[in-house]
């Protein structure tokens, strides 16, 4: 047996929890994070101690005291580094500049009309340099980058396919590690979504919960069990190629009929040219301008609505058969039309999903929406950053 590798393990392990506490439940005094955790005082005030040198934790105010002297509180340095997430979606790029705590101190949206892959990525390395300007002064700095997209990553970062962007096979982590000189995590923006909502938004209390992220395209992130599940290589959660037509139209994954031919922001955009409202005045439709049309009761624009609401009801019930989560979120670009969608959404699930699937079900729009992806790269980055400096196992 090694001893001194099982006490040097132990002492990561309980430094690891000591943290987590104070973050998650901070402000806490050193005697409660012994007393939670049932570890001893001195082992507790030892790896505080080494938390408050690498300016992880600090102290601040006066707790309540029972009687005795009041201690002092322990508190997780929200600013001891930043982290800067970029949300690539088809028709804009997202990022943010956020700190530990996942506050968002800067960001920059810009919308994009050519998504090819060189002039896609020196638009993320102009927002990068950007929010880089940005960036206060810290103990750690940037931490690292987290860019979500809309496609399958596999566990190397490596885009295999990004079908409305029109990608095939490419990867740029390596580019922006050498760039930016720290560590860049590549996600698909799904994923990301469904983290975030999880971490800092209104999936917090659900262990299994699905995230929608219904944009140009429609991306699913999936947390099981308090996890995100992946699958054997990273390609779980491709519920926008689900097959809902096996005669439908073809999708630029190369099959016939997905989802998101039927529910997704394009679709809305694309049957909107045929009405008559943009027939006439040969304009442009946008999301927002379609929903400013239905404010002022375009009866042409509220039915297409419900048409992609009914579309997005008849995929989340096969997604609830699927998985039986406790909650679906719906999340990115569609979320905002919420107003327009929600009640035939609801009516496709009254009458097509067996009652006992909703007993526990909610079905619940993101609180973090636009930013529920760019806070759930954030969160990646300052995990792997905790990890990597051996301040905090890998949750799994
Ligand atoms: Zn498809």
């Amino acid at each position: 047996m090694r001893q001194t590798g099982n006490h040097q393990l132990v002492k990561k392990i309980n430094k690891t929890l000591v943290l987590n506490m104070i973050k998650e439940n901070g402000p806490l005094s050193r005697a409660t994070v012994a007393h939670k955790l049932g570890l001893n005082r001195a082992t507790v005030s030892s790896l505080v101690s080494e938390l408050i040198d690498e300016k992880l934790v600090y102290e601040s105010g006066i707790g309540e005291s029972n009687g005795g002297r009041r201690p002092v509180m322990l508190l997780f340095n929200n600013l001891a580094g930043y982290t800067i997430a970029v949300d690539v979606g088809v028709n804009y790029i997202l990022g943010v500049l956020t700190n530990l705590g996942g506050k968002i101190i800067q960001e920059k949206n810009i919308p994009i009309k050519d998504t090819s892959y060189q002039i896609v990525v020196s638009q993320i390395k102009n927002i990068i340099r950007f929010l880089i300007k940005e960036m206060p002064d810290s103990p750690y700095g940037l931490l690292g980058i987290g860019i979500g997209v809309p496609g399958v990553v596999d566990t190397e970062g490596k885009i295999l396919i990004a079908p409305n962007l029109g990608w095939r096979n490419v990867t740029f982590k390596k580019e922006l590690e050498k760039e930016f000189n720290t560590e860049v995590i590549i996600e698909n923006e799904a994923n990301a979504g469904a983290y975030g909502e999880k971490k800092w938004g209104i999936g917090h209390k659900a262990s299994d919960l699905i995230y929608l992220s219904i944009g140009i395209g429609i991306g699913t992130g999936l947390i099981i069990k308090n996890e995100l599940y992946r699958g054997i290589n990273g390609y779980a959660g491709e519920l926008g190629h689900m097959i809902i037509d096996i005669n439908g139209h073809k999708c630029r994954c190369g099959n016939y009929g997905c989802w998101e031919l039927y529910a997704s922001e394009n679709t809305l955009l694309k049957e909107a040219r045929d009405l008559s409202y943009f027939k006439n005045k040969h304009a442009e439709p946008t999301l927002e301008l379609l929903m400013a049309l239905a404010e002022q009761g375009n009866e042409e624009v509220i039915a297409l609505f419900s048409e992609i609401g009914k579309y997005l009801g008849i995929g989340i019930t096969n997604i609830i058969k699927c998985f039986n989560p406790k909650q679906i979120i719906i999340g990115n670009r569609l979320a905002l039309a919420k107003k327009w969608i929600q009640k035939p959404l609801s009516d496709v699930l009254s009458s097509y999903t067996l009652k006992f699937y909703k007993n526990d079900l909610n079905i619940e729009f993101a609180s973090l929406s636009p930013y529920s992806a760019s806070l759930g790269l954030s969160s990646f980055v300052i995990e792997s950053f905790l990890k990597n400096n051996s301040v905090m196992p890998n949750p799994s």
